[in-house]
């Protein structure tokens, strides 16, 4: 029996796009694209996720950049913001529910 791949495998390519307004990934010749306000808002640090707990949506500036994204452990990535927010590590599963929500 063959093992079947889970969706949510870490894309085959990341990249930085559009001067940082976007992240592209790519899987399976597929691309996907996620725009930096909605990576932004839908950060779940603990800070972030405190903040959304007291009832505010997190504020992305208008205009915020990425700035950075490193993967962690093969299962997601930490990703930075231009207004310094750089804590949010953002699971493959959880990217790939974001880019669901855009559809
Ligand atoms: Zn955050």
């Amino acid at each position: 029996m063959q093992a079947v791949m889970p969706e949510a495998t870490a894309p085959e390519l990341v990249a930085i796009v559009e001067a940082g307004r976007a992240l592209l990934m790519e899987r399976a010749g597929r691309a996907r694209r996620l725009g930096a306000e909605q990576l932004r808002a839908a950060c779940r640090c603990a800070g972030c996720t405190a903040a959304r707990r007291l009832g505010g949506p997190v504020a992305a500036a208008a205009g915020i950049r990425i700035s950075a994204a490193r993967p962690v452990g093969g299962y997601g990535l930490n990703i930075g913001f231009s207004d310094g927010h750089a804590r949010g590590l953002f699971p493959f599963t959880y990217l790939d529910e974001l880019v669901a929500e855009q559809a």
